[in-house]
């Protein structure tokens, strides 16, 4: 079980199993909810996620989409949408301990920064 919260702890959350993929995301929504050039996902079947303390404030960055947040801290937390029903996509900085979380895939590598390099 991997666990995780955002950086006040305000939301605490767990996570049951490894994640279904990983992935880094160059999308410019992304990058703007972070501030980083980059954000990188683990997704979960949403019924493996509990937030175990406290809960997520949401926006939604666009239609069917929500993207979880603290509303204390403002660390980003999760992403959902209707693209991809039943899951949950975490940010993988918000875990514990995301050693194990190494992103496998590259999601709109179009956006991608150009001075962005990532092995
Ligand atoms: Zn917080
Ligand atoms: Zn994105």
């Amino acid at each position: 079980m991997l666990q995780g919260q955002c950086l006040c702890g305000a939301v605490r959350f767990t996570v049951e199993g490894p994640p279904k993929w990983t992935s880094y995301c160059h999308c410019r929504s992304c990058r703007r909810h972070t501030g980083a050039p980059v954000s990188a996902y683990a997704g979960f079947e949403s019924a493996k996620v509990r937030f175990t303390h406290g809960e997520p404030a949401y926006f939604s960055s666009s239609a069917g989409v929500r993207r979880g947040f603290c509303a204390r801290c403002g660390s980003t937390l999760s992403y959902e949408g209707e693209r991809w029903p039943g899951e949950i996509h975490m940010h993988i900085g918000a875990f514990d301990d995301p050693s194990s979380l190494a992103p496998a895939g590259q999601a709109f590598a179009d956006e991608r920064l150009p001075w962005l390099h990532l092995t």
